[in-house]
């Protein structure tokens, strides 16, 4: 599956092993914004992944890399007290070069997490870090996400057919 295949694949960003990640040399965490830390609805960060970002930011450091807007950006990285990308261009590998440089990190203590393959899993593979897939919080999308969605769909169903991926199968540690 190659560039479109993510390392590890798990439900939600709640169901992931950061304490193995930490364990394994991860320093850096990049997540996606629109549906891996919140729904496209929720204009602020909820409570929950607020919670879990705060635990996380003890032991790695925390960056969005979105491909939406600064002012969707904003409200997220104001109220996690951390650094973003918007605009990120995924699966342009732009924003991960920048946090790379930015915080002096090696590529393999980098892991992006994010719920579209064609975006996240693309850029994490072409920069060859750690990706982790997780299912979309919510189905609805920004318009390009969902011609995105229908490219996804299309590749998901040939690896399908070679046993080499199926939605909810979950892998990886
Ligand atoms: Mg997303």
């Amino acid at each position: 599956m190659g560039l479109f295949r993510p390392s590890i694949y798990k439900k939600s960003i709640y169901d992931i092993n950061y304490g193995l990640l930490k364990e394994k040399g991860i320093k850096c965490l990049i997540f996606d914004l629109d549906n891996t830390l919140g729904l496209i609805s929720n204009k602020r960060c909820p409570d929950e992944t607020r919670e879990l970002i705060d635990k996380l930011k003890k032991d790695f450091i925390i960056v969005i890399s979105s491909n939406n807007t600064r002012k969707r950006l904003k409200p997220y990285l104001e109220e996690l007290e951390i650094c973003g990308t918007s605009w990120s261009m995924k699966p342009s590998i732009k924003s991960l070069i920048y946090i790379k440089t930015k915080f002096k990190l090696h590529k393999k203590e980098m892991c992006i997490i994010g719920d579209q393959i064609v975006t996240d899993i693309v850029a994490g593979n072409r920069f060859r870090i750690k990706t982790i897939l997780v299912d979309p919080l919510g189905d609805k999308d920004l318009k390009i996400t969902g011609l995105n969605r229908k490219l996804e769909a299309k590749i998901i169903a040939k690896y399908e057919k070679k046993g080499l991926f199926k939605r909810g199968n979950y892998y990886g540690e």
